[in-house]
């Protein structure tokens, strides 16, 4: 006997597993250019699939997330740091019931912009554009989806649907995304997305930076937040050392700010009557901007604070990481100068873009393509 489920559609197991607040495909604004819908796969599924076959996404492999040059093997890159973000995303969506195809689609395509060289590279670039609007990793983000990658005879970009653009649209200052008010509050989806970023880097950038030994586990159990997910750990395990003692930490970290964020923001969405899409979108602090609802606890969030303010000072600004930087920054920027100077030289794709978008413009959007090795490369074989 066949005891096989019949099949469900994506609208029907949709409407039995979303939440009414959460972003149902079926009300998706579409594409900009439309195009015939798929016979299996929603269409956040579609995007989700175009961003993970999308080569900015597979060069996230290869690009750094905050330690430039080798370094050794252990820390995160752009693409490891890409996926522990989507999976705890999916986590807080799954735990809201949100649209997990949303959801992940959004955290998959969130660091999609970034240059080669992490921060030192976005800054380098966005000095050499002074003059032609700067650089900015969002906004190369939304390029990348609109217009760079070419994936289709039919039209430039990767024609993904309006919440996604809408979505990479609202980090980038100064550009409202079509057809929403500026002062809307972003989808539950993306709320979840940005919170995720936050806890993932928060807590990887600690785990990376004492393998680096740039801070010990000592120096950050000073920390509230840290020494909180420590006593939990302590509560469970009993005492632990070494290397067993800081996983078990850092996983704790992880948990304790996701579930911190799934009952706030559960407690926050029936106190506030939260109930579809709109009232999402239309809450508004007293200052009339609009207001979150995936957000943490006071305690938490401070606790975050706290942490954010010891990587910045110990990692982020440290003597080692600021010296690799330098170096990486001043390759970067003789790169891009040997480009404006060697025109022909640009690959074929971005060179067609010249009397468009002017050379500077067309030499930036190819080297902020680059892969941190690939440009180490080109840089030591043109100089
Ligand atoms: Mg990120």
């Amino acid at each position: 006997m066949n005891t096989m489920p019949p099949p469900v559609d994506w609208q029907t197991r949709e409407s039995l597993l979303l939440a009414p607040y959460a972003m149902h495909a079926a009300d998706s604004t579409g594409r900009v250019h439309p195009e015939p819908p798929h016979p299996i796969r929603s269409p956040y599924q579609r995007d989700h699939d175009r961003i993970v076959h999308s080569s900015a996404f597979r060069r996230l492999a290869h690009k750094t997330q905050v330690f430039t040059g080798y370094l050794g093997d252990y820390h995160r890159s752009r693409l490891t740091h890409t996926l522990e973000v989507t999976g705890i995303a999916r986590t807080l969506g799954r735990g809201l019931a949100l649209n997990e195809d949303l959801v992940e689609t959004l955290a998959l395509a969130h660091d999609i912009g970034h240059p080669p060289l992490g921060h030192a590279g976005e800054d380098t670039l966005d000095e050499l554009l002074a003059h032609e609007g700067g650089f900015n990793h969002n906004a190369q983000a939304l390029r990348i989806m609109e217009l760079l990658e070419s994936r289709y005879p039919d039209f430039p970009g990767l024609n993904l649907s309006r919440e996604i653009l809408e979505a990479q649209a609202a980090r980038v200052k100064g550009r409202p995304a079509a057809g929403i008010r500026p002062t809307a509050a972003p989808l539950l989806e993306t709320q979840v997305v940005d919170a995720a970023d936050s806890i993932a880097y928060d807590t990887h950038d600690a785990d990376d930076a004492i393998e680096l030994g740039l801070v010990t586990l000592d120096e950050l159990l000073d920390l509230p937040l840290v020494a909180a997910a420590a006593e939990r750990v302590t509560d469970r395990y009993g005492p632990l050392d070494g290397i067993d003692h800081r996983r078990a930490v850092i996983h704790e970290l992880v948990d304790m700010q996701v579930a911190d964020l799934v009952a706030e923001s559960q407690a926050a969405l029936k106190r506030l009557g939260i109930d579809c899409v709109a009232t999402v979108r239309a809450q508004q602090n007293d200052l009339g901007h609009p207001r979150r609802i995936a957000m943490h606890s006071p305690q938490i969030a401070s606790g975050k604070k706290d942490l954010e303010s010891f990587l910045f000072r110990k990692v982020y600004r440290s003597e080692r990481v600021m010296g690799v930087r330098l170096a990486a920054q001043e390759k970067l920027s003789r790169l891009f100068h040997w480009y404006c100077d060697h025109p022909d030289s640009i690959a074929p794709s971005y060179r067609e873009r010249t009397p468009s978008l002017g050379l500077r413009r067309s030499v930036a959007d190819y080297i902020a393509g680059m892969t941190d090795r690939y440009l180490e490369w080109d840089h030591d074989r043109r100089l």
